[in-house]
């Protein structure tokens, strides 16, 4: 593994997902020769996702880009938040997963990955919507069989049930320095919103700047885990950070100091 490393994430893949702006984005790392990981949904019912008509073809097409080296993870089961729950790491109290019993987590799992092996999408990666999942979200996606999630606080990939986790520690494209792993975030269908157009720029620029450093899921994981006492006690105070320290230091900057 080199100093610098980057995986790049792509969410929110469905049968109908916002094709176009997805194309603008695989036609970029083309360009690149840059294989993300994308994450799946099984089962979308989030009504933002329904943007254009259902693809027939969807799974036709996933498997066109696994054979291309696209690496495929599970994203949540239907994208639908149930609960209003934040889980272990994020902010917001909503969540698919979190929340959720062991049991109704467990089935939610394993009927998504059902569902995609009845495509012949075959994966041991999994991520949930809006990065929310707890305990029993890891204990499920255990035994289920699957041995990764891309979330998590951590600065260097810990096991937690069985499950390496392998940070996501921004919500977009992370501060980049000359060293350390990174993963940088991206929905494509977001682009089309005039907050969010600049996105697709920042994915050029990441690839103009770092091609070389941008690495293959299998490749990207295949780094020194780091130790769980340490690695445990970072996440827990950036979580708390988070949530309760950030958006106080945003009030003051913009509502006392004006800046
Ligand atoms: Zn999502």
């Amino acid at each position: 593994m080199n100093k610098l490393n980057i995986l790049i994430r792509f969410d929110d893949i469905c049968p109908t997902m916002d094709y176009s702006q997805f194309k603008k984005a695989t036609d970029l790392l083309d360009k690149y020769n840059v294989h993300p990981l994308i994450g799946v949904i099984p089962e979308c019912q989030d009504e933002e996702l329904l943007i254009e008509e259902y693809h027939s073809d969807f799974w036709n097409y996933i498997k066109e880009l696994e054979k291309k080296g696209y690496k495929i993870a599970m994203h949540g089961f239907n994208h639908v938040y149930d609960t209003k729950t934040r889980g272990n790491i994020n902010c917001g109290f909503k969540s698919e997963f979190a929340g959720h019993s062991f049991i109704k987590q467990y089935e939610k799992i394993k009927k998504g990955k059902e569902i995609l092996e009845s495509h012949n999408v075959y994966t041991d990666v999994f991520f949930a919507p809006s990065h929310s999942y707890d305990d029993n979200t890891l204990r499920a996606l255990s035994k289920c069989g699957f041995k990764y999630i891309s979330d998590g606080y951590s600065k260097k990939i810990i096991r937690r049930y069985g499950i390496k986790c392998v940070p996501c520690r921004t919500t977009g494209v992370p501060k980049i320095k000359n060293k350390g792993n990174y993963t940088a975030v991206f929905h494509a269908h977001e682009w089309v919103r005039s907050d969010k157009a600049h996105a697709y720029n920042e994915l050029e620029n990441l690839l103009k700047k770092y091609s070389n450093s941008i690495k293959d899921f299998d490749i990207f994981v295949d780094q020194p885990q780091g130790n769980y006492a340490i690695q445990n006690i970072i996440e827990k105070v950036t979580v708390f950070y988070l949530r309760y320290i950030k958006s106080k230091l945003s009030y003051v900057k913009h509502n006392v100091l004006k800046l």
